[in-house]
């Protein structure tokens, strides 16, 4: 890393910042630390805001990310970075300032998927941060119907949440089944018939084609109607890009991730890597670790562990030190309707799946996922023990490029 005596600015103060700061701490990094965020909340941790906090089982505020006491970071909350200047080496944030920084951490992860269209003023609900979880509660307090739209993790964490509020729940999906697109017919199929043994009313294979009027009534592709007080737009996640505009770093021209290389060095416009600039969590994609036909060349992942797993990796990228031995497996969990999921690898990147053990009596599901020779994901429900042996057996097939320097 050139220009030691400027700091190293994180922009981003969530897990990942949190993460990456403590990372090049522990790593020996002795100089100034800046972690700029544009909440105004300390960093925060965000799977128990569709869960525990959505269901009142734990109050937001704790929530909190405990930060080491060693950290000695200048925290800047409540500004957004809007722009990088890689020549001068700046950052400009929204109060005008500028802030140089001689190594840049981009850590500024993912916003909820807006509803592409006009929204009511009331009752239609967006899930990504704090305020948003208090708003949803609060709503949710009222009573129903309530409507998710988007029966992926959180979508469907979203009706679990409100099931257990006793609220009347409908979830859409243009999918055959929950949580397909992640992880497949067989694991969807199985949770979407615990969702429905739940009371959740779900249409899949449908979308909203007009969200609730005056009367509360939100129309369906299908010609059908719904009722609903609250609804939830559960439709996925953006990275938070915008800011990077005009930079020369490379953004995915599909999902707008910020590209990376396998040690999480920013790419620039070229396919080149920055050597003084990293970016870790939901906002950046890096190379898929199942590379091969139909995949594209960069993956932006999206789970909890991406953001923790990379940490230690992006640090030592950008102190110039080799990489952290070993390969990182990505992993996720979603816990709902009383079911524990967990998964390793990439099920999503699998062109076949091997259901090892059904038991809808016990709820206990065992599924593998393979390309070709491969075993690239696994996945259980209730059945956490098996996990270890599926990791391992992942971690031998990842590509060596997941953590191994490219340059
Ligand atoms: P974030 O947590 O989004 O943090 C980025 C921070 O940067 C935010 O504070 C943001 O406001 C700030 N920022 C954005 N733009 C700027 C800017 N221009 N300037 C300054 N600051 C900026 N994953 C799982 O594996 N399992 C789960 O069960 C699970 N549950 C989840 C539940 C919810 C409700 C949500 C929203 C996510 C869940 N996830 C889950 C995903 C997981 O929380 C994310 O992968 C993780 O939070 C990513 O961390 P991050 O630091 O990259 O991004």
């Amino acid at each position: 890393m050139s220009g030691d005596l400027d700091p190293i600015v994180v922009v981003g103060a969530g897990l990942a910042g949190l993460r990456a700061a403590t990372a090049l701490r522990e790593r020996g990094y002795a100089g100034r630390l800046v972690l700029v965020g544009d909440e105004p909340d300390p960093p925060y941790d965000r799977p128990p805001l569709s869960k525990e906090v959505l269901a009142g089982r734990l109050p937001v505020s704790a929530t909190d990310l405990p930060v080491p006491a060693d950290l000695d970071a200048r925290p800047v909350p409540g500004r957004a970075a809007v722009g990088l200047d890689r020549a001068a080496r700046t950052v400009a944030l929204d109060d005008g300032t500028a802030l140089r920084y001689g190594g840049l951490v981009i850590a500024t992860g993912a916003s909820a998927a807006p509803w592409p269209g006009a929204v009511p003023e009331r009752g239609v609900h967006l899930l990504r941060g704090r305020r948003d979880a208090v708003a949803l509660r609060e709503s949710l307090l009222g009573g129903g119907p309530v409507l998710v739209v988007g029966a992926g993790f959180l979508g469907s964490e979203v009706a679990s949440a409100a099931r257990s509020m006793g609220l009347p729940v409908t979830l859409v999906d243009p999918g055959r089944h929950p949580l397909e697109a992640a992880v497949g017919p067989a694991a969807g199929g199985f949770v979407g018939s615990v969702q429905a043994a739940a009371g959740v009313d779900l249409r899949m294979g449908a979308t909203v084609a007009e969200l609730p009027d005056r009367r509360g009534s939100a129309l369906l592709s299908d010609g059908s109607r719904v009722t609903a007080r609250t609804v939830v737009l559960a439709l996925g996640a953006r990275p938070n890009t915008g800011w990077l505009r005009g930079s020369g770093l490379g953004l995915d021209p599909g999902t707008g991730a910020l590209l990376c290389d396998g040690r999480r060095r920013a790419l620039d416009h070229r396919g080149e890597p920055v050597p003084d600039i990293v970016a870790l969590g939901d906002v950046a994609a890096a190379p898929h670790p199942f590379p091969g036909p139909g995949s594209p060349a960069h993956l932006m992942v999206g789970h909890w562990s991406e953001a923790v797993d990379h940490a230690a990796g992006a640090a030592a990228a950008l102190l110039g030190d080799p990489p952290p031995e070993g390969s990182v497996v990505p992993s996720f969990w979603s816990d709902q309707f009383g079911l524990r999921i967990r998964s390793v690898g990439l099920p999503r990147a699998a062109d076949r799946a091997e259901v090892r053990e059904h038991d809808p009596r016990q709820r206990r599901l065992e599924v593998t996922y393979h390309r070709g020779e491969r075993m690239v994901g696994a996945l259980t429900v209730n059945r956490t023990s098996r996990l270890a042996a599926h990791r391992q057996a992942v971690a031998r097939n990842l590509e060596g490029a997941v953590t191994a320097p490219s340059a």
